[in-house]
């Protein structure tokens, strides 16, 4: 193995933590390069990245028509939500 498929070759795991921040587009090129890679050799991999694709379009599109119905949180709403995060 020569050290640049060394270098992009990673684990199933870390390419679930790059598909997760692919979906925020915070990639560098190099990320997207090793993701990309291992999408074209793992099926199983592969089929999570579609799969947590159309999760996020769902999602996105549930969003849009709440706040198109006026549903919006209150600030108080949005300050439990970021304290539950932390
Ligand atoms: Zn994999």
């Amino acid at each position: 193995m020569n050290p640049l498929q060394k270098i992009a070759i990673i684990s199933c795991r870390q390419a679930a933590v790059l598909g997760a921040k692919a979906s925020f587009n915070a990639l560098s090129l190099v990320e997207k390069m090793k993701l990309r890679m291992h999408a074209k050799m793992c099926t199983t991999c592969r089929d999570y990245q579609k799969d947590s694709a159309l999760i996020d379009q769902a999602i996105d599109k549930i969003i849009r028509q709440k706040e198109q119905q006026g549903h919006t949180l209150s600030p108080t709403q949005r300050d439990k939500i970021l304290e539950a995060l932390r």
